[in-house]
């Protein structure tokens, strides 16, 4: 699904191109409206080939320099914090106004984005999974999942779940989808003991696929803050209430603690939110939260569900130009006009 809808992006990306109209008007001050990019991995094309990385999260350094490039030259990039406070505070935003975020804190974002951002000058704020800073939970669950295909393994015997193939990337998908479903308590219990079953020691790659908070603490001092993305990446919809707020508030309290700055942003894991979570992150004393609905930010639009649009190595130069541009948006309006209410 994910895929078609890729797909008729790009096609409708390269009609605008070819009809020279990819970017839409230089400057529409009646059309106010702000994008806020997704990131998660940025890597080397050859390191991507040499290990088993969830791809979908992964846009190559390569690409990663040429957004970067375009940003600086073609785009206003505000900090998150006052592209928020914009929001807020009713007012408009300048032309072409565009967040930037990353999430999960894999060491890539300082070994490779972070340099560019810093060269180029430009604002970045990055999700912290502050149980994973430092490597010492080992991979994330997604990423173990990709190990066992990487193995050669082509089915399984996954708990609670049954026999599941590994065959292709759509079925370890489906294999990635039906584990969500659980308690992040249950996912871990699960995947590490198909780990050990299939002889999979802890991989010695952990401690160095993510940052280190002196990492942090020297990104923060070159212009990129830090919100917070739970503890454990569990999906808050399907947690308890009381494992809900433990993740939400202590997240937080790690992020201030180490970055000694207020911790105001807070990002859902997954984009998964629901009423519940939504007052919990609220209560919390965050000023707003980040979901992952592929849309503007407009005026009025809610403070707690903020849409954001991923990036990933799919999204080569002209679909970039195409999400930054106002046709997806415009778009989407004409098939929800009775809709918009900024929710
Ligand atoms: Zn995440």
């Amino acid at each position: 699904m994910a895929d078609i809808r890729a797909h008729a992006e790009l096609a409708l990306a390269w009609a605008f191109r070819l009809a020279g109209r990819l970017d839409g008007p230089a400057a529409a001050p009646c059309d106010s409206r702000a994008v806020i990019l997704a990131y998660h991995r940025v890597l080397p094309r050859d390191s991507i080939r040499r290990f088993p990385f969830l791809e979908d999260l992964v846009t190559p350094l390569e690409s990663f320099k040429t957004q970067m490039d375009f940003l600086s030259l073609r785009c206003r990039v505000v900090p998150l914090e006052q592209l928020v406070a914009m929001l807020r505070d009713g007012g408009k935003f300048p032309p072409r106004c565009v967040g930037i975020t990353f999430d999960d804190g894999y060491a890539d974002n300082y070994l490779h984005a972070y340099p560019i951002l810093k060269r180029h000058g430009l604002a970045a704020t990055i999700f912290l999974t502050t149980g994973f800073v430092g490597g010492r939970s080992g991979l994330f669950w997604w990423d173990e999942v990709c190990r066992w295909r990487a193995s050669g393994v082509k089915s399984l015997e996954v708990e609670g779940l049954g026999r599941r193939s590994l065959a292709t990337l759509a079925q370890r998908d489906r294999l990635l989808a039906e584990m969500k479903r659980f308690p992040m308590d249950e996912i871990v219990r699960r995947v590490h003991g198909t780990s050990s079953r299939l002889g999979l020691g802890a991989d010695p790659r952990a401690a160095g696929d993510f940052m280190t908070w002196e990492q942090i603490r020297e990104m923060r001092n070159g212009g990129i803050s830090f919100g917070a993305h739970t503890v454990s990446h569990c999906l808050l919809p399907v947690e308890s209430p009381e494992r809900r707020i433990l993740e939400i508030r202590r997240s937080r309290a790690d992020v201030e603690r180490e970055t000694g700055r207020p911790c105001r942003l807070f990002c859902y894991p997954n984009g998964a939110a629901d009423a519940p979570s939504e007052a919990e992150v609220r209560a919390a004393g965050f000023e707003a939260a980040m979901a992952a609905s592929p849309r503007d930010v407009v005026p009025g639009a809610a403070l707690y569900r903020l849409p954001r649009k991923v990036l990933n190595y799919r999204v080569g130069p002209t679909a970039f130009r195409f999400k930054l541009s106002p046709h997806p948006e415009r778009i989407k309006r004409l098939f929800e006009p009775a809709q918009r209410s900024g929710v």
